[in-house]
């Protein structure tokens, strides 16, 4: 059992994996490693997993029943080799892939907008994703905690 602090971007679970909402995603990777966004979408049934680069994006694979299923010839592919880490890293923990996807950006996780509001960024979505999801608490909570603790931004006297 999980104990929860905060609503998660991932409600529900498959089995004992995480179910990934469709979204933007910045997994960790190792630190020689070059940051990798990916963006996980639904089409035709299928939720499937590409990886954005700076002018195109390119479908490596696809997430089926809570698993990352690479593309048959990306597979063996030395070259697909660290994506199909980092999206196997987002399976298994779609909420801090998000949330780290939001932060580096400064983008929603859901729909890739700019965030400006402080308390968006710090719940990484924004108002109008967080009610389509019905993730509000989220965003309350972060503006209550920003009103509690303050932000760097906010800091100002009044
Ligand atoms: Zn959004």
């Amino acid at each position: 059992m999980t104990t929860i602090l905060e609503p998660q971007i991932t409600k529900t679970t498959h089995g004992d994996r995480a179910l990934v909402s469709d979204g933007y995603y910045a997994p960790a990777v190792p630190q020689d490693a070059k940051p990798l966004v990916l963006r996980v979408e639904t089409k035709r049934d299928e939720q499937i997993v590409s990886v954005i680069g700076r002018r195109r994006r390119v479908a490596f694979g696809a997430i089926r029943d809570g698993a990352f299923v690479p593309h048959r010839i990306k597979a063996t592919s030395e070259y697909w080799e660290p994506h199909i880490r980092a999206a196997e890293s987002v399976v298994r923990n779609p909420d801090a892939a998000a949330k780290r996807y939001a932060k580096v950006t400064g983008n929603c996780w859901r729909c890739g907008r700019v965030l400006t509001d402080p308390a968006s960024i710090r719940a990484a979505i924004g108002p109008d994703c967080a009610k389509a999801v019905g993730m509000e608490q989220r965003l309350t909570a972060s503006r209550a905690e920003i009103a509690k603790n303050g932000t760097a931004r906010a800091a100002s006297p009044a």
